[in-house]
């Protein structure tokens, strides 16, 4: 038995003894939640997409409430969750040129990489004999692809990005061998929101007849709406040859809420190698296509409510308002003396550092301020959404006064300031 000393266990949280009532529970998590960041106004900039849109946000609640308690495990039981997936894996696929049944939903941007890294561990153990096996990647790659690894008992090998923050093809190919099954680029990465070369880097894959993997978790359901608004994106999606497989998030600019993401492929054929299949236990046949069991359903209708509610023009819209908000930031922290970009985005997220200021500093007055900046090694990092297009002007003014007065402040972040990429 655990030994827990008086004190601990005197301590220690107890299980309710009585039960509460409905208001009762709901005034105890509202008070909790008045602790956590809001994002309603436009002030901080990553971990929820904020649409700007009252009417959607209805759309979505009402989605959840209806299919709260539904369980998309068993496919026979729930047609219409069968329905639900099969149209938004058609959607996507349409959005990036692919077979429309070529993929599955999941959880999140995490998992649909996991699923993707888990295929091609698969599809190279049964069509090259390879056991061993590393995957290859730019430095810039999301640590979903480490965690992936991790679970999987696969290597990583991690290549240097170039100075503009973009996967370095070089540096890449010097690291396969005979054991990579799979090349990774993002379209954009998170940290610098600039897009990898890849049709470089499936050429690549192609010529060494490896996987190709797009990590498009974060761009995937903005780029379509950033090329049809004339804005510059270099080929990333299925229409580049050698492009196996593709992450598309939809719960970041899919605009719903937590736990709706897609995985598709090139070749339908490769949506076997996510089957789990277990036919020998006394509870009967059990198969599963993601890696969770019982499968929430109200996230899988949610996203189909947010493409129903928005269409292409809904998303149009909603692209239009990021792009003039990433203009109007982007134009606002250039015109500040001493702040730079480090890397020119391909998107709307951005990383944006100082050679002469300490920039952690001046994100603390940011937060001093009410806003919320995120930190990463390379400088300020921010993520804009539909709403932000509202906070340009009190953004900027807020920078510059922050640039001029951040020699009072208290310096908390000193270990994020300043370092030049
Ligand atoms: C968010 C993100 C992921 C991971 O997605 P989660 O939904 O957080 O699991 C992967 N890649 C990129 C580029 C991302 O921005």
């Amino acid at each position: 038995m655990v030994g827990l000393d008086d004190t601990t266990d005197r301590d220690r949280p107890r299980f309710p003894e009585h039960g509460a009532d409905a208001d009762t529970v709901l005034a105890d998590l509202a008070a909790l939640h008045t602790g956590d960041i809001d994002w309603r106004g436009g002030r901080s900039f990553s971990l929820v997409y904020n649409p700007d849109d009252a009417e959607l946000e209805r759309a979505l609640h009402g989605a959840a409430e209806l299919f709260l308690h539904e369980n998309g495990l068993n496919p026979f039981k729930y047609p219409s969750l069968v329905q639900v997936e099969s149209d938004i894996v058609a959607w996507a696929a349409d959005l990036f040129h692919t077979h429309p049944r070529a993929g599955t939903m999941s959880s999140g941007g995490t998992e649909s990489i996991f699923l993707a890294v888990h295929t091609a561990r698969e599809h190279a153990r049964m069509h090259r004999g390879i056991t061993t096996a590393n995957i290859v990647t730019s430095e810039t790659a999301h640590p979903a692809f480490a965690k992936a690894c991790h679970y999987l008992d696969l290597e990583m090998r991690r290549a240097p990005a170039r100075p503009d923050g973009r996967a370095d093809l070089d540096a890449m190919e010097a690291l396969v061998d005979d054991h990579t099954i799979l090349l990774v680029g993002s379209a954009p990465n998170y940290p610098f929101g600039v897009i990898d070369p890849i049709p470089e880097i499936a050429g690549l894959a192609a010529q060494r007849g490896i996987l190709c993997h797009v990590d498009g978790c974060l761009g995937g359901w903005m780029l379509p709406w950033w090329e049809r608004l004339g804005e510059p994106v270099p080929p990333w999606d299925f229409r580049v040859e050698g492009v196996t497989s593709l992450s598309a998030d939809i719960h970041k600019y899919g605009y719903t809420f937590k736990g709706a993401s897609t995985v598709l492929y090139r070749d339908p054929d490769m949506v076997q190698h996510q089957w789990f299949v277990y036919d020998d236990w006394p509870g009967g046949l059990y198969g599963s296509v993601t890696t969770a069991g019982t499968r929430p359903a109200a996230p899988m209708v949610g996203a189909w409510a947010a493409v129903r509610f928005l269409g292409v023009d809904g998303y149009l819209a909603k692209a239009r308002q990021v792009r003039d908000a990433t203009r109007g930031f982007l134009s606002g922290i250039e015109a500040i003396d001493g702040l730079r970009l480090v890397a020119r985005p391909d998107l709307s997220v951005f990383c944006f550092t100082s050679d002469v200021h300490d920039i952690g500093a001046i994100g603390d007055v940011m937060d001093d301020r009410g806003w919320n900046l995120d930190r990463q090694p390379s400088g300020l990092h921010a993520m804009l959404s539909p709403y932000h297009v509202h906070v340009v002007d009190r953004f900027c003014t807020d920078l510059a006064d922050a640039v001029a007065s951040h020699g009072e402040s208290r310096g908390k972040a000193a270990g994020y300031g300043g370092i030049a990429t």
